[in-house]
């Protein structure tokens, strides 16, 4: 039987009314761009009015987020394991423009790791380099500008952080992802993320860098690294969560945006992409890491192709939480590698994460417009039954 992705998935069924409601409420609010630019602007001045932390915790803190700690997300871990689903907690601190931050941030973060030894369905950690090195620096040296003695030791410690997790990530003998971002800090990250791969990948894939296949530059990227590697590559395969951002600073600065200008174009990316890797797999380890139906099922039928097992290591797929658990479900269901990346910390860390889901959520239409629609039938379902 064909991969099938309309069904209605049982994290679904499993709500309860006020949680479905919720949802509904989320992803009806979220069609509405101004709603969001609003959103994205007034959040960080209003939390401190009464009630508006409150608001968010119960709403779409709840929705996308695991929780405020480590600790609370171990119940949603447990319950995607009952589903053979595999979980990746992702301390979500992307701020840190302090020492003190970005220590709090590595301690968080080689939590999660230990916390992943623990657990059978929790193969991989994950990092977004901003929340241990801060901004400027990360610019200042993807533009190759020289570094003052201050700031060189900025960056060796910042190196120091990274070679701990990675290190602590072999050690439990997990995966490591290394998140991608914007693409004025992201060359700093591509060379850290290749030196810890240069360093942890000799046996075997243990750090993973992401490739934004957005970017116009994305398949030329990915064909340097097949073609000059002399490490084991490890990839997490994304389309990219900054396009707008991107956009607006090309045109605010007057340069060619780096990304590509239409969905097609990136959707064909995306696609050739994974066709790549596939191809390589005696070098390259990767991680389908979307929501997108075309390019799962491309890969599924890929896998098929090249007579990958579904339950290999070196394949996977991962989908954020709170999203698309129909396309989750459905590949756990058929003995698939699937993960979902949980993001938790301090509500005020997770705030642009949260603003990056609403985004996204705004930025499309027919595959999201599925899933509200199998909330609202489910809703539709419960009140008939009751009737
Ligand atoms: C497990 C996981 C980990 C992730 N890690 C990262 C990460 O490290 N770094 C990162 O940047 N993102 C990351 N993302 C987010 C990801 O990049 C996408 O934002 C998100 O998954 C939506 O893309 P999609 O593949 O699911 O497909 P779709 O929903 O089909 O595509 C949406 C994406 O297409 C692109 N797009 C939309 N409209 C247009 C347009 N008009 N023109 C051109 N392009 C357009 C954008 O990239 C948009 O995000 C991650 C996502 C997942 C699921």
């Amino acid at each position: 039987m064909d991969i099938n992705f309309s069904q209605v998935p049982s994290s679904i069924t499993e709500k309860n009314s006020e949680e479905l409601t919720t949802s509904i409420l989320i992803f009806k609010a979220v069609r509405y761009r101004w709603l969001i630019r609003f959103g994205q602007v007034a959040l960080p001045w209003v939390m401190w009015i009464p009630g508006v932390k409150w608001a968010i915790r119960r709403t779409v803190f709840k929705h996308f987020c695991g929780g405020e700690t480590l600790d609370e997300t171990k119940k949603i871990v447990e319950r995607l394991a009952a589903h053979r689903v595999n979980a990746i907690s992702d301390y979500s601190a992307e701020q840190a423009d302090t020492k003190e931050k970005q220590e709090t941030t590595r301690e968080n973060i080689l939590a999660s790791i230990r916390f992943a030894g623990e657990q059978h369905n929790v193969p991989f950690a994950c990092v977004k380099i901003t929340g241990i090195c801060d901004r400027p620096l990360l610019e200042k040296v993807s533009k190759n500008d020289p570094l003052t003695d201050a700031e060189q030791q900025r960056y060796a410690d910042f190196y120091s952080r990274l070679d701990a997790l990675c290190a602590a990530a072999a050690e439990q003998g997990k995966k490591f992802f290394i998140d991608a971002e914007e693409t004025w800090i992201n060359p700093a990250i591509d060379a850290a993320a290749e030196a810890m791969m240069q360093k942890y990948n000799r046996e075997t894939q243990v750090v993973y860098t992401t490739i934004q296949f957005y970017r116009t530059d994305s398949l030329a990227y990915l064909q340097r690294l097949i073609d000059t590697a002399d490490y084991k590559i490890g990839l997490k395969l994304v389309r990219g969560a900054y396009h707008e951002q991107e956009n607006d600073r090309a045109a605010k600065m007057g340069y060619p945006s780096p990304v590509f200008p239409t969905k097609e174009a990136v959707d064909k990316a995306y696609n050739d992409g994974l066709r790549l890797c596939i191809a390589h797999l005696d070098r390259v380890s990767f991680c389908a890491a979307t929501h997108n139906t075309e390019s799962t099922a491309l890969l599924v039928a890929l896998m098929q192709e090249y007579n990958v097992a579904p339950d290999s290591q070196i394949v996977s797929f991962s989908q954020l939480y709170g999203m698309r658990d129909n396309i989750t479900y459905e590949l756990a269901g058929r003995g698939y590698n699937v993960s979902k990346y949980i993001p938790y910390g301090p509500l005020k860390e997770t705030l642009p994460y949260l603003i990056r889901r609403a985004q996204e959520n705004a930025g499309i239409s027919s595959q999201m417009g599925e899933e509200l629609q199998m909330l609202i039938n489910e809703k539709k379902r419960r009140k008939e039954r009751r009737n």
